[in-house]
Order: structure tokens, then sequence, then C-alpha cells
């Protein structure tokens, strides 16, 4: 970074992959710009306003690339403080999109704007209900209820699945333990973790926190990984989970099969239970692949001692295929669609004739 002169400095960024990589900067420098600072007794607010060219679309040489970047800085000047423009028109969109999504989780986390909803997890042993996914929703202002597709992975990029992560798991066991006192079985919840909480949030402290607070049974809270995890630290997640797992704390493998979690790490990390993916659920009855990869991955399974457990459950045909593989417990549209706290306790008072 250098000052350029007068109130204008340069920032250089190099080894940038994608434009999202940019995105994470630019939001960064508006939020640590904009937040307030203490000084000789005051709070002081500032903004700025940031313009971008991207070699080598916007140019190969310096000349080329700063005027563009005062050209579309002049831009996000026009467009009202604190704010930033691409000079290519394309990334202006996405960038928008990226920012707006990154403010408006900030708000949505100071407003309360996020709800876990639940789906049912039945045991094909009995047909009784052992668990819940909580899954979250953002009830936007604007935009109505935003389904996670539409702003995780921003959650992921800014960092802000950490505080995030921390509410959901939270506000899972206390739901937990309070459809206890409302009378339903204890019930396990199945909670999604994202790496970069493994990462950046030091999630084991993070939990134990939330088990004491809220007084669930740390045998009642799964956590679902993805293989994502795998691209983090090891030996920091291995000692982050064995804490968990000496808690009580289930661990589950997310989307399994799409991926490369192998034998060895099933092993290393104590895992549970697999999560066979929706999509070799979804053709189990017309692509015999997908019937023989659910079957050999049930087999090793129970093999390894592991439970499997199929997602994405929409049919009676789809759930006697699965019955007839040796699958444990099986969650879907066919059974119910992830629903409201108070209405998944409805759900379940309705089924036990409560
Ligand atoms: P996932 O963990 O694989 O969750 C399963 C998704 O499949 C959910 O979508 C669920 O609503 C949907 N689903 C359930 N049953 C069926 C079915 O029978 N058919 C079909 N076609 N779909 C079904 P949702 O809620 O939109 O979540 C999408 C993804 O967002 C999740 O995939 C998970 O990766 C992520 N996610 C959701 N909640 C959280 C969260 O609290 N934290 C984190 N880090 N990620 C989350
Ligand atoms: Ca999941
Ligand atoms: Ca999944």
């Amino acid at each position: 970074m250098s000052r350029h002169g007068g109130d204008v400095f340069i920032i250089l960024l190099n080894n940038i992959h994608d434009d999202d990589s940019i995105n994470y900067m630019v939001d960064m420098l508006l939020t640590e710009v904009s937040s307030p600072f203490a000084f000789a007794g005051r709070n002081i607010s500032t903004s700025c306003s940031i313009g971008v060219a991207v070699y080598p679309t916007d140019g190969h040489d310096f000349e080329k690339l700063f005027g563009r970047a005062c050209k579309a800085m002049s831009q996000a000047k026009e467009e009202g403080r604190n704010t930033a423009r691409f000079f290519t028109e394309k990334l202006n969109t996405d960038s928008l999109h990226y920012l707006n999504i990154a403010y408006g989780l900030r708000e949505a986390l100071a407003h309360h704007q996020f709800e876990l909803h639940y789906q049912p997890q039945i045991s094909l042993k009995d047909a009784q209900v052992i668990g819940a996914e909580a899954l979250i929703r953002w009830h936007h202002p604007q935009n109505g209820m935003q389904p996670p597709a539409q702003f995780i992975s921003i959650a992921e990029q800014t960092g802000l699945i950490v505080e995030m992560g921390g509410w959901i798991i939270e506000e899972a066991c206390r739901q937990g333990m309070q459809w206890q006192k409302n009378g339903l079985p204890p019930l396990s919840v199945a909670v999604n973790v994202s790496a970069v909480q493994f990462r950046r949030g030091n999630l084991d402290k993070v939990i134990i926190k939330a088990l004491e607070k809220t007084g669930l049974n740390p045998q009642l809270l799964e956590l679902e990984l993805t293989e994502s995890i795998l691209l983090e630290d090891i030996d920091h997640l291995l000692a982050q989970l064995d804490g968990l797992k000496k808690l009580g704390v289930k661990l589950a493998i997310d989307d399994f099969g799409t991926g490369y979690f192998s034998l060895a790490y099933l092993k290393k990390f104590n895992i549970d239970r697999l999560k066979i993916d929706q999509s070799f659920v979804r053709d189990i009855n017309t692509d015999p692949n997908d019937a023989a990869i659910v079957r050999a991955i049930v087999q090793m399974a129970h093999t390894l001692n592991l439970e499997v457990i199929a997602e994405g459950v929409e049919d009676e045909a789809m759930l006697k295929h699965l019955r007839e593989s040796g699958c444990d417990e099986v969650q879907g549209y066919l059974f119910s669609k992830p629903l409201p706290a108070d209405a998944f306790e409805a759900f379940i008072k309705n089924m036990y004739s409560m």
C-alpha cells in the first residue's frame, strides 16, 4: 500500500486467484475504514471510495491500470460515499451482490434475522424420530426468506460464519433442551459446521460453552462435517475434534461419497455416522451404479461400526431401496420438509399422539 498524494492511496494485490478474493478485500477495507474509533475522547467515523482495476483484463501496465482504477473510483464517489466500483461492469454486478450480502449478514446478526428450521431424522429399525438436522434460514427484511445457498459461501469467505456458527450451535442446543422441557423425548440435534469455524473460530470452546449454558447432553449434539475440513491443519483439527469426542459429542460426515474422505480419515477422526449424499439417493431406483454405491457405503460403514443415514428421501420407492440396502436412518421430504421449531414439535406430538 502507498499514499499517492492527498487522500488517495494505492493498494496492490498480487496472488489473487478469483474475483471474490478482491471482493473480500474491498469488503474488509470498507468495513474497517467505516468502523468508528475513539480519538481524544470522541468517537470518530470516516468513509472511503474504492476503485478497482484488474490485470490483465483492464490493462497490461501500471499507467493503464492506475487510470482505470481512478475512473472507477470517481464512479464510486458519485454513487455515494463508502462504496466501491470496478472498472469492468461484469465485476461490478458480482461485487455489488457480494457486498450487499456481506453487509446484509452483519445486519442480520445484529437484528436477529436468522432462524433455524429442523428436519426430522427417522430410524428404519422402529420408524421413530431420533433427531433433527438444524438448517439455517434468513428472514431478509426486503427479499423475504433466503435459503442458505444464497449466503453461506459469502458468510464463509467474509469469516462471518464464525459468529453465525456460534449462534447456530447455541440456538440448536437451546432448542433441543426446550423440546425436552416441552415433553418431547430426548432428540439429537445435528448442526452443520463449516471448516472456517475450525480454523478461525475455536469451535471446540464455542461448543463447550453452548453445552454448559443450555444444559444439553453432549451425546445429543451431532456435528455434520464436510470434506472441506481436510484442507485445514489436520493436527489442529484433530485436537479440537478429540476434545469434543471426549465430551460425548457425535460426528457425522455430510455429503458422503462425493469427495475424498478416505477410510483412514474416518478412523482417525473417530466418526460416528456417514450421511449418504442426496445425489446417490435421487437416482437410486434408476441408476444401478448409484444403487451399488449406496450398498457399498452401507456395508463399509457397518464394517467400521458406523451408522448410515440417507438424506433427500422423497418417495416410497427410494425408501424401500434404502431399507433393502441396510441403511440405518433416513431424512427427506417423504417424512417432512425442514420445519420451524414449533411446527417440528407439533409434528412429533402428532406422530406420537401426545
Ligand atoms: P445439507 O447439509 O446437505 O442439507 C440438506 C439440504 O437438502 C437442505 O437444504 C434441505 O432442506 C434439503 N432437503 C432435505 N430433504 C430433501 C429432499 O427430500 N429432497 C431435496 N431435494 N432436498 C432436501 P437447505 O436447507 O437449503 O441447505 C442447503 C445447504 O446449506 C446445506 O446442505 C448445508 O450445506 C448448508 N447449511 C444449511 N444450514 C447451515 C448451517 O446452519 N451452517 C452451515 N455451515 N451450513 C448450513
Ligand atoms: Ca447437512
Ligand atoms: Ca448433505
